[in-house]
């Protein structure tokens, strides 16, 4: 893709800050353009496929189906399910010329509950395992750190219908499976805790990094295992064990939420010939805000240094006029070779593009101007520094390393 055919300008960043949004706005992959609405920009929406698309592969893997639900909800559902008054103040709702009630795509636990109740499954087709990729939408009254806690994000979330307590226990570990190897995969260093005094009837997991967003503090136990998630930093000693505890400021990726027959029951979610309730679990994944904490996780002072499974690009190839068609010539073939690459021929100095290919992070650099001659490329990985002079094999080589590399990080 050529870079001056739809990306935004950069811009240096005024202070050296942890904060993942602001490298992200630096480099033009995310911009806000009202209170909580943050636009995802083209480099941002090649990175989001790709963190979609790991998503999507192990839910597949765990046997989930995707679906994609419809963001008109009938408010009805919500006053069905007993969560309308819960979730009140984070409704965007609408009225529509049927005279009838919506609201936006706040979840979707009661939409899916209320597709089961409309199908004809029987007992013997259960379980049923569901997940979704889209947007949500949430009247947030002080939308906060970025994409974090913003009025509309990207969710990866999954659903599970069972026939009963023990069959959702099991086939909760397929979530638990999902979120442990996508997260892995994406090479934070993720944990697991327990909601304490948790704003939700049902028992929850919540996945956490550490993070200097402070959306959350997780009180780990110094001794042992527990660890909890709260909205602010509460206590000192755990409740269940007596451990003194340590408290971490963090930023929750995703949870799994255990809502057994509390939205099924007053829904009447029954299979057909069955008099129970079936038994539901979700488990969600803020994908948009996953994108501002990998940004927070993977700078440096000098901009973004994407690991290279989610890089927008594998290669920034930056030209100077001279070397234009060249560079025009190496990009189809590096294409040919199975490579993405973005490539910048900008009238300015190329000083200047280096500043950009800092900040925009793309794990290879490759620049065709007058340190080398035709056929020769000055190459430098971004992460490491290193730079040297080579080829097109030379070029392939280090992306083969950046690959094996890179499946280290991940546990
Ligand atoms: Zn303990």
């Amino acid at each position: 893709m050529l870079y001056s055919s739809g990306l935004f300008r950069t811009k240096l960043p005024q202070r050296n800050d942890a904060d993942g949004l602001i490298w992200l706005e630096s480099a033009g992959y995310a911009k806000k353009i009202s209170s909580g609405c943050i636009a995802l920009l083209p480099p941002a929406v090649l990175v989001l496929e790709k963190i979609s698309g790991a998503f999507r592969r192990f839910c597949r893997e765990q046997g989930f189906w995707e679906m994609f639900l419809p963001s008109l909800q009938e408010m009805f559902l919500w006053e069905k399910s007993g969560r309308a008054e819960r979730f009140a103040g984070l409704f965007c709702e609408t009225t529509l010329k049927d005279g009838k009630r919506y609201v936006i795509n706040p979840t979707q636990e009661e939409s899916m509950v209320n597709l089961f109740c409309q199908s004809d499954f029987k007992d013997k087709d259960m379980p049923l395992r569901y997940f979704q990729i889209g947007e949500r939408i949430r009247n947030e009254l002080q939308p906060s750190h970025g994409f974090i806690r913003s009025r509309s994000f990207v969710m990866g979330d999954m659903y599970i219908l069972a026939r009963n307590e023990i069959e959702l226990s099991e086939e909760m570990h397929r979530m638990d499976e999902v979120m442990r190897s996508f997260l892995g995969w994406l090479g934070l260093p993720y944990k697991k805790a327990s909601y304490y005094f948790a704003p939700l009837e049902s028992p929850a997991d919540s996945f956490w990094v550490p993070s200097a967003t402070k959306q959350c503090f997780v009180h780990t136990c110094t001794a042992c295992i527990n660890s909890y998630r709260f909205g602010k930093q509460i206590m000192d000693v755990c409740p269940n064990c007596g451990h003194l505890m340590e408290n971490v400021p963090a930023v929750e990726l995703g949870d799994i939420v255990r809502h057994g027959t509390i939205i099924t029951g007053k829904m009447n979610a029954l299979s057909i010939g069955s008099n129970k309730p079936i038994q539901t679990a979700v488990g969600g994944i803020g994908l948009s805000r996953l994108m501002q904490i990998l940004a927070e996780y993977y700078h440096d002072e000098h901009g973004l240094v994407w690991p290279i499974e989610i890089a927008p690009f594998d290669i920034h190839l930056i030209a100077n006029q001279e070397r234009a068609e060249e560079a025009k010539k190496l990009t189809k073939n590096l294409e040919i070779l199975g490579c993405t690459v973005l490539l910048d021929l900008r009238d300015q100095s190329i000083g200047r593009s280096l500043i950009d290919a800092d900040l925009l992070g793309i794990p290879m650099r490759v620049v065709l101007a007058n340190k080398t001659t035709t056929g020769k490329l000055d190459i430098k990985v971004r992460k490491t520094g290193i730079t040297l002079i080579g080829g097109i094999s030379e070029l392939l080589e280090i992306k083969n390393l950046l690959y094996e590399s890179k499946s280290q990080i991940g546990n």
